[in-house]
Parts: C-alpha cells; structure tokens; sequence
C-alpha cells in the first residue's frame, strides 16, 4: 500500500465519519428543539402575560415603554445577552385615551360601536349634536364652499358608507396545497420592488388632504368628524390617522364607527330624521421621546472566525390601539424570543452572533427598522456599510398568527438552494414552499434596501386580513396556540441550520 494511498483512504474515511456524525449532530438538535419547543413551550404564557397585560402598545405610547420594559426582562430571563433598548424617534409624541362614550339620543337610543383614532383631543366634556353627511374630502376647496357657516355644533359623518364585507367567505383560512404550489411556481415577482426613500417620502404626504380638512372641520365650530370602514359583522377598525409627530395636529375629536352604524345614521338623515348624537372623549397627547425605543437582545457568537457576522430576525412590537395587538404583531415577537430560548435552554452555542430587534413604529412608517439600520448600516441613501456585509440574513415575522407555510425570497433566487436545504429537514412542521414575490409592507424592506438578503416569512391568512389586522377584535382568541408553538420552533431550527452554514447567504446578483 502506497503512502499515496494509505493517507487517501485515511482521509476518505475522516470525511465519511465526519459527515456522519454531522447529519447525527443536526438530527439531534432538531429533536431537542422540537422537545423543547412543544413540551416545556413558554411562548403562549408569554403572549398572554405581553396582550392581555400591558394591552395595545401604541408607537410613542407609555404603554408602549411599560411592555417593552416588561418584554426585555423576559429576554434576559431566556438567556439572551447584551439586552437594551435603541432609541429610534426623538420627535414622536404619544397618546393615552382614559375614556370615551358615544350614543344616538334621537329619534331613539342606541349605543354607537365607536372607537377613536389616534392623537385626537378630548371633547370639552360631554357634548351634542346634530349629524352632517360630507361624502368626499377629495376637493377641499369645494368642501370649503360647500360648508363654511354649517358645521358650527355638528358632528359630521365623513365619507360614503361602504357595503360591510361579504359574510359568505369563511372568515379564516388556510393555505391549500394548491394555492401554495401556484405561489411556488411563479416565475417572476408580481410586486416590483419598492424604493425605501421613495415609500417613506409617499408616506409622510398621504395626509396632507385628511389634515387640511380636519383644520376646516375645526375651524368651522364642528364637534367631531365619523367615519367607517367597510368590515364584516361590527368589527371597528380605528387605524390610518397618524399625526404622531411632535408638532403635527391634534385633530378634532375623530372616531371610526362600525360600518353598520355608519349606515343607519346615514339612512336616517335620508329619512328626515335628523339623528342627535351625544358624546364624550378624553384623552391625552404627550411628548415624551423616551418611549420611542427598539429592544434588542442577541446570542452571542462563539466561534472567533465568525462571531463578528449575525444572523438578524426581527418582528415590530408596536400595535394600534384597539385591541391587544395580538396578530399584529405581539405573538410574532414572543415566538422570536422562545426561538431564541429554545436554542439557549438546548445549549446550543451558536458560531454567528444570533441578534433580534422588536421594533417600534412599524404601522407608522417602519421607524425603528429603519433607525436600526440608519444607525448600524449608514445613511439610507449611501452605500452600505461593512457590517452590513457580515449580516448573513434578515428574516422578519409580521402577518398574523398562522403557521409558517414557506418564504419570501423577495426576488433574490440566489437563495432558493440556501431555503430548499433549511426546509428540508421540517417536513411535517411547515411545508417549506419557497415563493420569488416581493412581500410588501413590514420591516424587511428596510433590510432589503442595505443588500441584506432578507426575507418574510409566510403564514397561513387565518382570520388576519377579514377579522384582527388592526382592529378591535385582535386579540389572544385569534391565536392558535399550535401554531405559535410550530413556530418558535420553525425558526429556531431554521436559524441553527443557517448558523450551520458554511458560506453566510447568497445576496441579489443585482
Ligand atoms: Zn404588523
């Protein structure tokens, strides 16, 4: 036997046993996670103590900075290291409501289902008055001419009334098979990328009409504007006013209405009936930029070759105001944090630094991502940064409480192989389908724009779009506690495998 071929054979069997023993090493930590995940599960212990206990957490909002403090503690408790918050609006004011009622007096009595939006001032005590129909706000000029001398006292009711939602669709569902193959097979995006700078920029001026005509409404003596929202079965969906800079209006006491509602007080007016309203509001609007903090915690990395690059989640903790902020986004947050204790508590070490952000500001302009990145990566409109290029991926959980079906590439084919590996070994948890689309409007497109490959993952609707999404109906009875378990440990086995890795994640070629 040649020396040649001894050290050959020699190696052979190394690499042979080596592998071996990893694909061993793998099965085994996914088997922990699993056990871990699902018999000693602390995630829906958590998603109660978050919703039910501090309530909706409301961007600038001392209950925002009560939860957060809370939310920090429970990540030190799993194990996470360097835990602090990161400051990302030094201009957003907050607002807290103490108290609100508003009923029909005539031509009899109900009770009206209200809710107010945000940043809106209390009523000078309880106040009446007579309703007003403005159909459009699209033309402020000729609602000024229109109006001017007869809103003085009047409540008015803004907008058409919508058609409630149809009540023949089931009101949650699940992906079938077949809905997730056709989104598999898509060739091509049917989103097209969005430009970060530009989006932030349309969104700060979508208010300019709705501000210009609250200021008439006030102006012109009106007691307060109504609107609704086209919802199945009462639901109320008080979301879509902002006004949540330092300086900004404070707009006139506005409430949403359910659309059933919005409908009778409209067909009275039709009717002659001139309905009577009687109301109260009481809030308060305060400027305190202290609550406007990011939470971050990480595992920190132990091999030294590696330990400088991160693998990044993230999942936006601020909510809107009506319900517990549930769906959108408490549990995503809490499933993060048990991900995260799951790998700690199985012991695991990770070779990467394993970082997670909650955010605030997503619902109005993803401002905690952005500050996030701003501050780690560089400014949105230069080049990004060296450590940016150690951030091997970014994945981001915000669309409600169903289970994991697959991913978003976010048109980043490079990669398809890297996910087709990671899901492999998830068989019976998630049916790992791996979609090219462009996934819109949460936190990773701030990622996305800094070259990070970064990725939503996608969950099963539920009742997320027709029930819960910002609404007062989300809350904890619209989470399935087996889906939340399924998921912790999705992501939990699905950050092990990329920590794994030889190679951090292929980028977009372009
Ligand atoms: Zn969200």
């Amino acid at each position: 036997m040649s020396i040649k071929y001894l050290i050959g054979l020699l190696l052979s069997l190394f690499f042979v046993a080596e592998s071996h023993s990893q694909v061993d090493t793998a099965d085994r930590v996914f088997a922990r996670v699993r056990e871990e995940g699902f018999q000693h599960s602390r995630v829906m212990a958590r998603v109660s103590q978050l919703t039910d206990g501090y309530g909706g957490r409301l961007t600038g909002s001392r209950e925002y900075l009560a939860a957060a403090q809370w939310v920090a503690r429970e990540m030190e408790e799993s194990g996470l290291q360097q835990v602090h918050f990161e400051p990302f609006c030094p201009d957003c004011r907050g607002w807290s409501l103490k108290g609100f009622n508003l009923e029909m007096t005539s031509p009899y009595y109900t009770k009206i289902s209200a809710y107010p939006l945000v940043m809106t001032k209390s009523t000078n005590g309880v106040v009446s008055g007579e309703v007003i129909h403005i159909k459009s706000i699209a033309d402020i000029p000729d609602i000024k001419k229109q109006f001017t001398g007869k809103l003085s006292g009047k409540i008015i009711l803004k907008g058409d009334a919508p058609a409630p939602q149809s009540l023949e669709e089931p009101l949650s569902k699940r992906f079938t098979t077949e809905e997730l193959h056709k989104m598999q097979d898509k060739l091509t995006p049917a989103n097209a990328p969005r430009n970060l700078p530009e989006l932030l920029k349309s969104w700060e001026e979508e208010e300019s009409q709705e501000e210009a005509f609250l200021r008439f409404a006030e102006d012109q003596g009106a007691l307060a504007v109504l609107t609704t929202r086209s919802m199945q079965a009462g639901i109320i969906h008080p979301a879509g006013t902002y006004f949540n800079k330092k300086d900004q209006l404070q707009p006139l006491p506005y409430f949403t209405i359910s659309v059933e509602h919005f409908g009778r007080l409209l067909r009275l007016l039709e009717l002659g009936k001139s309905p009577q309203l009687r109301l109260d509001l009481d809030t308060e609007i305060y400027f305190e930029p202290q609550n406007n903090v990011n939470i971050i915690g990480e595992l920190t990395g132990t091999d030294p070759r590696l330990k400088k690059q991160q693998i990044l989640l993230g999942a936006h903790f601020d909510s809107w105001h009506a319900g517990t902020g549930a769906t959108d986004n408490g549990v995503n947050g809490m499933v993060l944090i048990e991900a995260l204790r799951i790998l700690h508590d199985i012991g695991y070490q990770p070779r990467r630094t394993i970082r997670m952000g909650l955010w605030g500001g997503e619902e109005q302009a993803y401002y905690g991502s952005v500050a996030y990145a701003v501050h780690h990566f560089g400014p949105l409109q230069s080049a990004p940064n060296a450590v940016s290029r150690k951030v091997s991926a970014y994945l981001n959980l915000d669309t409600g409480a169903g289970v994991i079906r697959g991913v978003f590439l976010q048109a980043n084919d490079n990669a398809r192989p890297v996910f087709k590996e990671l899901f492999r070994p998830l068989k019976g948890l998630t049916d790992g389908i791996i979609s090219i689309e462009n996934d819109y409007d949460t936190d990773h497109e701030t990622f996305d724009h800094y070259g990070i490959p970064s990725f939503s993952l996608l969950q099963d609707p539920l009742a997320y779009e027709s029930v819960t999404h910002h609404t007062n109906l989300d809350v904890l009875e619209y989470i399935p506690a087996e889906d939340t378990m399924k998921n912790a440990v999705i992501v939990a086995s699905l950050v092990y495998a990329l920590d794994q890795m030889q190679e951090m994640v292929p980028r977009k070629s372009h």
